[in-house]
């Protein structure tokens, strides 16, 4: 079974008899800095829990709650000397850095919220800020104080050194100069629910009742006390939450006995790593390893997105690497196609389907917000990428007419396409031009000059294929000139004048590219203009 389908099967199975009517599956990010693809993985690991829930007949509700209501730690790298004034506030009241939004953690969270936008989620956000201004945690906040002790213990209990005796388990956002990190409670009394506290940023000292946005419970208060307030049945978290004695661990003994509240059930998931070169390393905010997720909608597909990180269980670890990108596109189609021949022997057999296609069709599902009703045209991402540096109008713009004589002659039939095709195909090539740019490798088509010069390096016996191959293709008529064609004709050529193919190749990505390998060459001199393809053949 899909694991999202066999986790929600888990989750029910443990919690139905609670009478629980609406499943709560939650997510959570601390937007700090740019939201990347690893963050990511948590509110889509959430979002396959919950369309499991949904899938078996289970009303459900994803959420995302942002922590803006954390205080700025530090003077992040893309941050002026001027944000150092603003460490130890809480994101929601820091401005923008660059003066576009409302807020510090809003020029952070909107890019990722408009994202799960693209990526067909829907999912209801809260903001940490929000929620404590509005006096939804001043309940949590009292009974937190109420048993300062017990939290006490119960954090104790995994820590070597025990917290202090005067330790309280809430911040307080300084009434006066608004930093959270030096403030520090003296005394809580529980009559008439007042705090007295002092900041040691500005001095300033006061009694005050700690609601609506004054206090901020810690993380290991904040997430059990979320779960109750929230209703939450299921959340992801990361190795780190999850660890043994981590917040997890104290979560759920807080989250019992303080808040007397069943806690989720604990759900680890991976760390995406970053390819680097030759090596492979975690995804990381406060390092700057991060491919931020609005950065992916630029390259590639969003449904591709939810692909990569729903595709394997949330435990298995992923390697994202950025020159990859058209491998998993390869992948994800190749899902497609199994996905429309599943449906199709679903419906003409009396057969069943095996688990393996079963979590296939389910994966597709999951991922795809509006399945098509036939299988879509496909053009490979990576050959998408070379038309897209090809067929080149003189304003720089991705020339369509071009576009769709070049797969006329790759073997399609252009005038089948659908509305949804031509939106994804030129969808599709913008994003891989893109991507060639900035992540693959820049198509370079030799000029005439340097054609020439490999040609004097080439062997007779290739010297002679060019020149043959140039002769025959010039006699081809326009509409000959197709990619099975002048494939047929490199290997005929090559065999008649007893060349390996392998030596007919590389003299062609010789003088096309001044490389030892190249595209599917015929292929790809099917889409270059015939006139080029005479430019650089002819040459002796
Ligand atoms: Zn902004
Ligand atoms: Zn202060």
């Amino acid at each position: 079974m899909y694991w999202a389908d066999a986790t929600a099967e888990k989750i029910i199975k443990k919690r139905d008899r609670d009478g629980i009517e609406e499943y709560v599956v939650s997510s959570g990010i601390t937007p700090s800095g740019h939201i990347h693809v690893g963050n990511a993985r948590e509110t889509l690991t959430a979002d396959g829990i919950h369309q499991g829930l949904k899938k078996a007949g289970k009303k459900s509700k994803l959420i995302f709650v942002a922590d803006d209501y954390d205080p700025l730690r530090k003077l992040y790298p893309f941050l002026t000397e001027e944000y150092t004034k603003y460490i130890g506030m809480p994101l929601s009241e820091i401005p923008c850095p660059e003066g576009c939004c409302n807020s510090y953690a809003e020029h952070f969270l909107n890019p990722y919220l408009n994202s799960l936008k693209d990526l067909g989620i829907e999912i209801t956000t809260y903001r940490a800020s929000e929620c404590y201004k509005a006096g939804m945690y001043n309940d949590a906040i009292i009974k937190a104080l109420d048993n300062r002790l017990k939290i006490k213990e119960i954090l104790d209990g995994f820590r070597k050194e025990p917290l202090a005796d005067d330790w309280y388990p809430l911040n307080v956002v300084c009434e006066k100069c608004g930093k959270m990190i030096n403030t520090k409670i003296l005394g809580y009394n529980s009559e008439d629910k007042t705090i007295t506290y002092v900041c040691s940023d500005c001095g300033f000292e006061n009694n005050v009742q700690p609601f609506n946005g004054i206090g901020k419970l810690p993380w290991r208060v904040d997430w059990p006390a979320r779960w109750q307030i929230f209703g939450v049945t299921a959340e992801p978290m990361g190795k780190d939450h999850g660890a043994s004695g981590g917040s997890y661990d104290t979560g759920v003994k807080i989250s019992r006995m303080v808040y007397g509240y069943v806690p989720p059930e604990k759900m680890i998931y991976e760390w995406i790593q970053l390819k680097v070169g030759d090596k492979a390393v975690p995804m990381s905010s406060s390092a700057g390893v991060v491919f931020a997720v609005k950065d992916w909608n630029e390259i590639c597909h969003p449904e591709i997105l939810r692909f990569l990180l729903v595709r394997s269980k949330p435990s298995k670890h992923i390697d994202f690497d950025l020159k990859g990108i058209p491998n998993i596109v390869d992948d994800y189609d190749e899902l497609e196609r199994k996905y429309f021949e599943l449906i199709e022997k679903q419906k003409s057999s009396s057969e069943e389907l095996n688990t393996n296609d079963l979590d296939k069709i389910r994966l597709y599902e999951v991922i795809t917000t509006n399945i098509s009703e036939k299988l879509p045209v496909q053009v490979a991402y990576k050959f998408c990428s070379i038309i897209a540096q090809i067929a080149i109008a003189d304003n720089e713009e991705i020339d369509m007419e071009r576009v769709y004589d070049i797969l006329g002659r790759n073997g399609y039939n252009v005038e089948e396409f659908t509305e949804f095709d031509k939106n994804r195909l030129i969808a599709r090539l913008e994003m891989s031009k893109n991507w060639a740019k900035n992540y693959g490798e820049k198509l370079n088509i030799n000029t005439k000059e340097q054609a020439k010069m490999e040609y004097e390096k080439l062997s007779d016996a290739q010297k002679e294929w060019v020149n043959t191959f140039i002769e025959r293709f010039e006699s081809l008529e326009s509409n000959e000139i197709t990619a099975m064609n002048l494939h047929e004709l490199i290997y005929e050529i090559a065999n008649s004048l007893e060349l390996s193919p392998k030596e007919a190749f590389g003299a062609s990505y010789a003088i096309l590219l001044s490389k030892k390998y190249g595209p599917k060459l015929g292929s790809f001199l099917a889409s270059l203009s015939s006139e080029k393809v005479i430019e650089l053949y002819k040459l002796n």
